[in-house]
């Protein structure tokens, strides 16, 4: 039989592959990716890697032997062009046709571009692959001064890897606080803080209108209310669309990303979609989410499978998402959008805290910045559908553990 086909050699495709040899499945694997790596993290990319920390080499999931001795077929370089589903193949750009029992698209995302003049000059860059991780640093040693647009957690990690290197930075935000779609108040102007003392200029309520080049190179950037900031570099980091142009041109069903069921199979039972491509309904919220972190990528992943080898289930993983910035460890769990409530555990001023947020009396999910064990807390705590108070998540002493018990 022609087993799995996996389009997208990211995090989520590597590991429904890896998933499946573990949980037993004989039948033949391949992944199918468009970038020449064999699959990597891209978490390093905009920390470590940028920062030259770390190589290319360690950003491997696994090494090329490991694919060879679980029997997993790797087509690096290589582009899904179209999806027949009514044959069960695929077609590469190559023109080679490929069969499948069952497909699962692990598209991932691409970088929103900036929609204003001169977002084509050079110096104006993006990170999403390896690559660009690449043209990135070797432009930073030139750069003296570095505009980013968007305060996200990708422009956030870029100004801090960039004033470590002692360039002149400044954060170009369009809404009033940083990682506003993400993070609590409290924890938006924690990062503020932190990142002026890192030395990096934040431009809150501030959008861009163009950019400014000379001999086809960025100089500099203009805002809508008419200020000018100079720049040998403009990052951009505003946002994500799913890659789901592919899953649409089959006739598969797409609403913001490829739509799937709770047990992650798309309109077509043949196929199934995770990761960063993937929009699904969450079993927290209620609502047909998408979410973009390593952990909804590996969990959905590990999901499907399941479901190939016998063990069908509903999606029902606890999110979680951390962000390095500097000395600063930011982790989060659960989705705290609807948060009525909150409590301090920790510190502010000793940088070694967590938000607690709530949604009446019910835990939504923990924002922490140092605080390691309150993050696996709450991990492990919403996975048991348990619960704190406010007032003892607050209280330095009282245990977790026995509430886990
Ligand atoms: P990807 O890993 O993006 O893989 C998709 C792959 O599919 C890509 O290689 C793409 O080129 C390929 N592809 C698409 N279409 C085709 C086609 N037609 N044919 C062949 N191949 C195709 N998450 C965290 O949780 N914590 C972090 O700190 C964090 N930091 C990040 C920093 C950066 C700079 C970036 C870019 C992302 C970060 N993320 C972080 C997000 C995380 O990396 C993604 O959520 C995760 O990689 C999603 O996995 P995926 O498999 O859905 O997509």
């Amino acid at each position: 039989s022609p087993g799995t086909v996996i389009i997208g050699a990211g995090q989520g495709g590597y590991q429904v592959a890896a998933s499946l040899r573990e949980y037993g499945y004989q039948e033949p694997i391949t992944i199918i990716g468009d970038e020449p790596q064999l699959p990597y993290q891209r978490p390093p990319l905009s920390k470590a890697y940028l920062l030259g920390d770390t190589t290319a080499e360690r950003l491997l999931l696994r090494p090329q032997n490991y694919y060879e001795k679980h029997a997993i077929e790797v087509l690096t370089g290589s582009r899904v062009a179209s999806v027949d589903r009514q044959a069960s193949k695929v077609t590469l750009a190559s023109g080679t046709a490929i069969a499948y029992d069952h497909l699962v698209f692990a598209t991932g995302a691409r970088n929103r571009k900036l929609p204003v003049p001169g977002a084509d000059l050079d110096g104006v860059m993006y990170l999403r692959t390896l690559a660009e991780a690449d043209a990135m640093k070797a432009r930073f040693a030139a750069a003296n001064t570095i505009v980013i647009a968007g305060a996200g957690f990708i422009g956030l990690e870029l100004a801090a890897v960039a004033s470590k290197f002692g360039k002149k930075v400044y954060v170009v935000e369009a809404l009033a606080r940083v990682m506003s779609r993400a993070v609590t108040p409290t924890m938006s102007e924690f990062f503020a803080g932190a990142h002026a003392a890192f030395g990096v200029e934040l431009l809150l309520n501030a959008r861009m209108q163009g950019i400014e080049g000379s001999n086809g190179h960025v100089s500099g950037v203009v805002l809508s209310d008419g200020r000018k900031v100079p720049a040998d570099l403009v990052l951009v980091g505003i946002g994500i669309e799913p890659v789901a142009e592919l899953a649409a041109e089959a006739g598969l069903t797409v609403a913001n990303g490829i739509s799937v069921n709770a047990r992650l199979e798309a309109s077509d039972p043949k196929i199934s979609a995770i990761g960063d491509c993937a929009s699904f309904p969450d079993r927290w919220t209620g609502q047909v989410i998408r979410l973009e972190s390593v952990q909804n990528a590996v969990d959905q992943g590990r999901c499907v499978a399941h479901r190939l080898t016998g063990k069908p289930a509903e999606y029902c993983a606890v999110p979680w998402f951390w962000s390095d910035q500097r000395d600063l460890k930011l982790q989060m769990v659960g989705l705290t959008g609807g948060c009525d409530r909150t409590a301090i555990r920790g510190s502010i001023a000793d940088r070694a805290f967590s938000v607690f947020c709530f949604k009446g009396d019910k835990l939504l999910g923990i924002e922490s910045v140092n605080r390691a064990a309150d993050h696996m807390f709450g991990r492990r705590l919403l996975a048991a559908g348990a619960s704190v108070t406010p007032e003892e998540a607050a209280d330095m002493s009282f245990d977790f553990k026995a509430r886990l018990a």
